[in-house]
């Protein structure tokens, strides 16, 4: 019966953790500007921690980050309670979503060398790599402890990108145009995808740095380095727990999956600009992103079609992708990157609309016990 009371106890930790924390939450942060940039945009400003103002129209979300936010502040607003969400046997998705040279990137993965070195709380290392260096250690901790529970874990991980209207295998770039396929049992899954077991912190930074080496990125009059192609990270953890040696001892097993996606950037539409070789991939980045706010709003009006087969999933790779993290089953964060210089202004209130409808939709994450 100890058991039990330890399984209801878990249980209401469990209930606060869904109270405490929404299935949609948006946070904003606004990005430093840097000394190639004209003036920052004082129409733009911080009214509150979940508060902005832009031409003195109010914006309000779960969490707004003003450019003094370091890369530990976002982690612990965004990175901790998706660990302990993940481990408790949620599905959990991040959203990174801003125009090119927003910090979607730096907000995300930090720069390749802040995986691997300086560890320090100043460091530039992005949200995934927290993430992951706090997963591994609630993970060796939950084995070390001695209280007669034994819990043992199994993680995977996969990499892809969509670049083209075509998903590529990160971990394997001789794999493109891969498909996505429904299992009735196991749901949405990829097709051929590679998938790494792992199980350390630095097994997970290796994938990171060879997946992230091989996204597309290419020369934009906005940022040289700016992203053409979205990218998932998917890991999946699958832990077994029994408590007590004998044949009637409880015994309970959870599986839940991690995706972090990065959206590559929402450009201004000078198309032109790109120059030719690069004119495809604009529109196809395009074309995704508007699919993506199409769904988004069908998926925050008060009402939802009547069929689910009416909920417009299928309009891009990316939306398909995204049926679990977009009105299913999983707790979501959209990270809303805005950079203030004064010449975004537009961007700036395309990314806010986006971060306010998304808060709308409505997830149903459960714990997924098997
Ligand atoms: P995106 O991925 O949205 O195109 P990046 O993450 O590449 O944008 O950011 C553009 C530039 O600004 C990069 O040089 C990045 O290092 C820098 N940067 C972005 N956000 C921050 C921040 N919060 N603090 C310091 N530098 C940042």
């Amino acid at each position: 019966s100890s058991v039990k009371k330890d399984m209801v106890e878990s249980e209401e930790q469990n209930g606060d953790l869904t109270n405490l924390d929404p299935s949609v939450k948006v946070v904003v942060r606004i990005r430093p500007i840097n000394g190639q940039e004209k003036e920052v945009d004082r129409t733009v400003t911080k009214a509150s921690s979940d508060s902005l103002s832009v031409g003195g129209r109010k914006f309000t979300f779960d969490s707004v980050l003003d450019a003094n936010s370091s890369q530990e502040n976002v982690f612990q607003l965004i990175g901790v309670p998706l660990v302990k969400n993940a481990l408790a046997g949620y599905n959990t998705s991040v959203l990174s979503y801003g125009q090119t040279g927003s910090g979607k990137t730096y907000t995300m993965w930090g720069p390749p060398s802040a995986m691997v070195e300086d560890p320090s709380p100043a460091s530039h290392q992005g949200i995934v790599p927290r993430i992951f260096q706090m997963l591994f250690s609630e993970i060796q901790r939950e084995q070390e402890n001695s209280d007669g529970r034994q819990t043992n874990y199994q993680c995977r991980c996969s990499f892809l990108e969509i670049y083209n209207e075509q998903i590529g295998d990160l971990l394997d770039p001789t794999q493109r145009n891969l498909e996505i396929k429904d299992d009735p049992k196991n749901g949405l899954y990829v097709e051929n995808l590679t998938e790494e077991y792992v199980s350390s912190y630095e097994d997970v930074t290796q994938v990171l740095i060879k997946g992230l080496s091989s996204r597309k990125v290419g020369a934009t009059t906005v940022n040289s380095k700016s992203s053409r192609s979205h990218i998932v990270f998917t890991f999946f953890i699958e832990s077994w727990c029994k408590q007590g040696a004998s044949s009637k001892c409880f015994s309970s097993s959870k599986t839940s999956r991690i995706s972090l996606i990065d959206l590559a950037g929402l450009d201004r539409n000078k198309l032109e600009d790109v120059g030719r070789q690069h004119l495809q991939e604009g529109k196809n980045v395009k074309k995704s992103l508007s699919q993506l706010g199409y769904l988004v709003n069908t998926l925050a009006k008060e009402t939802q079609p009547e069929k689910p087969e009416d909920v417009p999933y299928g309009g891009s790779c990316l939306t398909r992708i995204l049926r679990e993290s977009l009105g299913g089953n999983a707790k979501l964060t959209v990270m809303c990157n805005i950079s203030a210089d004064n010449r975004n202004t537009s961007e700036i209130l395309s990314t806010l609309r986006f971060g306010q409808r998304v808060k709308a939709v409505r997830n149903e994450p459960v714990i997924n016990e098997i």
